[in-house]
């Protein structure tokens, strides 16, 4: 198949039955990526948390807030960004009526890559930037060092890729810290606005 001719709209509703990992059952729906289809920057962070996975649609929650207000300030509407997770269920564990966050593992990252891979086929942003050290390793291999590497351009896989913290790190910082978080994701975001074509 034509890259050109791979539908998302096709993918989203193929991701919609996906079984490839065990995730898919205590999870609500697939969390597929959303935006333009032919969005110059793709956003990957490492999977949907608990209002994502209500909504079925990806950064939506506290994070996506914070997501939001660090685009806002680095040059970049939300509008012009196709925004995914390398894992597409959310990972949690209850905790009498909460479900919390649980880190997604190697076999889901890898259960889950061939979508990504579709994704980034049907796109084909000229930028990738990842969010948080998950999504970081998922894509750059576990080598990969987020607090020596963020914000810096590299080459991936014939694009140029920006690695930078996911923005719910910024709501668990210390208040008298969170400013200073924010500004540095706002940082590596800007040099990210500066790969725009
Ligand atoms: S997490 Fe990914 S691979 Fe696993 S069931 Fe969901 S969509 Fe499929």
């Amino acid at each position: 198949m034509e890259t050109a001719e791979i539908d998302l709209d096709a993918l989203r509703r193929e991701a919609a039955s996906c079984t490839r990992c065990e995730l898919y059952e205590p999870a609500t729906q697939t969390v597929f990526g959303e935006g333009p289809p032919t969005a110059w920057l793709m956003l990957v962070g490492e999977q949907p948390g608990d209002k994502e996975d209500i909504a079925g649609k990806p950064f939506v929650g506290p994070a996506g807030r914070v997501l939001d207000t660090a685009l806002e300030r680095a040059g970049i509407a939300r509008a012009e960004v196709y925004l995914t997770n390398a894992v597409k269920h959310f990972r949690f564990e209850r905790r009498g009526n909460r479900r919390l966050h649980k880190t997604p593992g190697v076999t889901h990252i890898r259960a889950c890559r061939p979508w990504l891979d579709c994704e980034l086929a049907a796109v084909r942003p000229d930028a990738v930037a990842t969010l948080g050290a998950i999504a970081a390793k998922a894509l750059l291999g576990p080598k990969f060092r987020l607090t020596s590497q963020r914000g810096q351009v590299l080459d991936w896989e014939g694009r140029r890729l920006v690695a930078t913290v996911h923005p719910s790190a910024i709501l668990r910082v210390p208040v008298e810290a969170r400013d200073e978080a924010l500004a540095a994701l706002v940082a590596d975001l800007q040099v990210v606005a500066a790969l725009r074509p």
